[in-house]
């Protein structure tokens, strides 16, 4: 399929909007009362430091809501101003936030529901609204909803917009896209789908397999089954990884992504020499801003001295993850949970620890005085964050009274 033409066509239909509708006034008060908080601006006019009794709150210099999910969110909510009485859906979660899915939910907004690992599109209609949430659709999603009629309201957000382009550039190549992160992931089925030729890599690992495979051959079925779920349609590792470009989810840890670019480009450099590595790799840098950000601010909050570090965002949130990554890497104790209700009476505290079920830990807040580190995904809005700040303060208070 000519992914780039159909998009193009797409683009210029009357029923495909990628822009807000003009109602921003409308939305803002919802924006702001669903979803900023005054304390933390507080925070953050303070050098995002709150001293209170025995607490000192440190949040990290960059988190939460990044540009890309503020505007998906905004226009998903002008979305139903511009058609109040249309029947509304999206695809998927706008973006993994609880709260945020519940407010469209509330506002009449559909989930195409998953039935045996396949979205179940026949409850769309010709006539009918359908948002594209922030980390994108699939090509083939765009098409059906195009071939029934629909209005395609596409909240994409332009990062990962410009990582489909990357795409479509090793595409024209012939090259094999190396997409380092999650096969099952969204924005990942989307950026494959646009890709002809693609090997999913999960993290360095599995790129060190990889490139070993590349040098020095080995076993194909053992590649192909290590990767069984992760490669495009009759991809071949013995004839497909030739040349090869590097994509990758924008949320994933941006050192990881970096390491991998660059093991591939030696192993390229080694196996073809240095003269011919353009015709054998190619990379570009698509690694979002503001992912980079809060791992970056998160990287050096860990440096400081703190008694434990609370994550704030969505469990199947992959840039929350990686934050929480950064703080088991620096060996402070952390807590990732999704919301403020999480954190229960009684000094106990129900979290997700990395790769593990919900786990309910009892005293999880020092004695004494603490410091506190703070931070919060993507996707997580201001109010999340200051609810939970609340609780904790609270529950300090309490002990100290
Ligand atoms: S994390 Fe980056 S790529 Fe994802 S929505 Fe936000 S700005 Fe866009």
């Amino acid at each position: 399929m000519d992914t780039k033409a159909f998009k193009r066509s797409l683009q210029q239909s009357e029923n495909y909007h990628r822009k807000g509708f003009g109602h921003e006034a409308e939305v803002a008060g919802v924006m702001q009362t669903a979803y900023q908080s005054s304390l933390i601006q507080q925070i953050r006019d303070n050098n995002y430091r709150l001293e209170r009794g025995a607490v000192t709150i440190r949040l990290a210099e960059a988190f939460g809501f990044c540009w890309g999910v503020e505007r998906a969110v905004a226009i998903a909510y002008e979305t139903r101003q511009h058609f109040p009485t249309e029947r509304l859906w999206i695809t998927n979660e706008i973006i993994h936030n609880p709260s945020v899915n519940q407010h469209l939910r509330d506002m009449e907004v559909g989930f195409i529901a998953v039935e045996n690992g396949q979205k179940n599109f026949s409850v769309v209609d010709s006539g009918d609204v359908v948002i594209l949430p922030a980390f994108g659709a699939s090509v083939q999603e765009m098409q059906l909803l195009n071939d029934k009629g629909c209005k395609i309201v596409d909240t994409t957000c332009p990062w990962v917009s410009k990582v489909w382009n990357t795409v479509e550039k090793h595409k024209k190549r012939n090259y094999t896209s190396i997409i380092h992160g999650q096969y099952k992931h969204e924005e990942t089925v989307a950026t494959s789908s646009f890709a002809d030729k693609y090997l999913i890599v999960l993290n360095l690992q599995e790129a060190e397999y990889v490139s070993n495979y590349i040098l020095h051959g080995g076993d194909r079925d053992e590649f192909l089954a290590k990767f069984s779920k992760a490669y495009s349609a009759g991809f071949d590792p013995d004839v497909d990884l030739e040349s090869v470009g590097i994509a990758n989810q924008t949320t994933m840890l941006k050192t990881e992504t970096e390491t991998i670019g660059k093991l591939f480009e030696k192993t390229m450099m080694r196996k073809f020499g240095p003269e011919n590595l353009n015709e054998h790799f190619q990379s570009f840098n698509t690694i979002c801003d503001a992912t980079q950000e809060r791992q970056d601010a998160m990287l050096s909050l860990v440096e400081e001295k703190l008694d434990l570090m609370l994550v704030i965002g969505g469990f199947n949130s992959s840039n929350t993850t990686h934050l929480q990554e950064i703080a088991i890497d620096k060996t402070v104790p952390s807590y990732h949970i999704d919301c403020a209700e999480r954190i229960l009476p009684g000094n106990r505290i129900e979290h997700k620890p990395l790769g593990a079920d919900l786990v309910v830990t009892e005293g999880w807040l020092p004695e004494g005085k603490i410091v506190v580190g703070v931070t919060s995904g993507a996707s997580t809005p201001d109010k999340v964050v200051e609810d939970a700040i609340d609780r904790i303060l609270a529950m300090k208070a309490a002990v100290v009274a």
